[in-house]
């Protein structure tokens, strides 16, 4: 079968013959009919990222995948050939999270393996392109905001970066029912974006009244929360400015760079908060898969084109360029 694969030494990508994988007891092997590309992806490639656990020097990426199941090893009756499913962007190993498409092969390929609790039936009324981006670039911001950064109904909300993460960030905000949403972002075409989405005000990075327009939007008591979607230090610190009381400030974009507080004295009269973001919750998959089927949320926005597996190279230079400011782009194999 075909796949895309990342020698580490190199850090090159190539698309490869290998070998088709065969189901393990516990495991099936999947049809890949939609894969997404994602910032990570482009981390993983450029080394700023490096897989903790990957045995060997190479690895198919793909951590947001859908498809249909091919092939069952074991467990007959729990999943039958021609399932359509999703897949959990990682799996639990001795207490250990592993990334898939990291630390173990993943679905830029013709065919992914899969351990059968790592699997989600993925209802007819949702197309695979869009199934395929709920691990990660939809469950990563929907953690965010539910969990870690514990947003309630009519809080007042930031959030940077409107890329894949941070548009998703939007619309999931504003399904919970926070307000004002605030989207911060340096491009034009991001900011209309986030308006679409569902941002009550979308604000240039640049802009020297960026504090006392958010300070007027929340009648004067800033964010009570304020996510990082972006994972740029100049981004954290200008969000601290706009934190109110109590406020958390939300680290989901990675970043090698060191984290400032500029005015600790601030951060520490108003008890603020920085958390650390990374993944979902197990439960964030099928949740979201329900409220999509439900009809509470709409990705179809969310897939900006369609590219077949040979362009896999063209499409991380695409999303890494931000050439047409792509939500996601998918592979179908
Ligand atoms: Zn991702």
């Amino acid at each position: 079968m075909r796949a895309v694969r990342l020698h580490l030494p190199t850090r090159t990508l190539s698309v490869e013959e290998v070998e088709r994988p065969v189901p393990g007891p516990g495991q099936v092997l999947v049809k890949v009919e939609a894969a997404g590309v994602c910032l990570s992806d482009v981390h993983l490639i450029e080394g700023s990222l490096t897989p903790l656990y990957l045995p060997g020097e190479s690895v198919t990426l793909g951590h947001e995948v859908a498809g249909t199941v091919a092939e069952s090893g074991a467990e007959p009756g729990r999943w039958q050939v021609g399932d359509r499913v999703v897949l959990q962007a990682g799996e639990k190993r001795d207490g250990i999270t592993w990334t898939r498409g990291v630390d173990y092969d993943g679905g830029w390929a013709e065919y992914a393996l899969a351990r059968v609790d790592t699997l989600f039936a993925l209802p007819d009324s949702i197309p695979f392109e869009q199934g395929s981006i709920i691990p990660d670039a939809v469950s990563t911001p929907w953690g965010a905001v539910t969990t870690t950064g514990g947003v309630r109904p009519a809080e007042p909300v930031g959030v940077w970066g409107v890329g894949g993460l941070g548009a998703h960030g939007v619309q999931l905000l504003r399904a919970i029912g926070a307000n004002p949403i605030v989207a911060v972002d340096p491009a034009p075409a991001a900011r209309e974006r986030a308006l679409a989405f569902g941002a009550d005000l979308a604000l240039d990075s640049a802009d020297p009244e960026l504090a006392a327009r958010i300070g007027a939007a929340t009648g004067g008591a800033g964010l009570a929360a304020a996510f990082d979607f972006a994972g740029v230090p100049a981004v954290r610190e200008q969000a601290m400015t706009v934190l109110g009381a109590h406020g958390r400030l939300v680290l989901v974009g990675l970043t090698d760079q060191p984290l400032t507080v500029p005015d600790s004295i601030r951060f520490s009269y108003l008890q603020q908060q920085i958390l650390g973001h990374y993944g979902s919750e197990d439960a964030a998959v099928p949740q979201l898969i329900a409220l999509a089927a439900g009809g509470r949320l709409d990705f179809s926005r969310s897939v900006s084109e369609v590219l077949p597996l040979e362009r896999a190279a063209e499409a991380v230079e695409r999303l890494q360029t931000k050439q047409g400011n792509p939500i996601r782009l998918i592979l179908k194999p």
